[in-house]
């Protein structure tokens, strides 16, 4: 099961977007979930990844980012004037 917010938490409040990235690290040709994030906090939930690797708090491996397939889940949310407004 994915979690149906992005993962990050700014100043103490969640992050209320619906995720769009699944982040994962890929060490010794396994990968292994992080979370999820939205497309605006792509770069920060990167930062704080590597930030973690560097104490050791997360294994050092590939960090990828996945788009999250719609397809297979039961909560599918498609709503175009979100995808046209920026
Ligand atoms: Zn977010």
């Amino acid at each position: 099961m994915l979690p149906d917010r992005c993962s990050i938490r700014e100043k103490g409040k969640d992050c209320v977007n619906p995720p769009e990235l699944v982040i994962s690290i890929t060490v010794d040709k396994q990968e292994y979930m992080i979370g999820v994030s939205c497309l605006k906090h792509k770069n920060i939930f990167n930062e704080k990844l590597h930030l973690l690797q560097k104490q050791g708090k997360v294994p050092k491996g590939v960090v990828n980012f996945s788009g999250l397939k719609p397809v297979g889940t039961d909560c599918i949310r498609m709503d175009a004037d979100d995808l046209i407004n920026l």
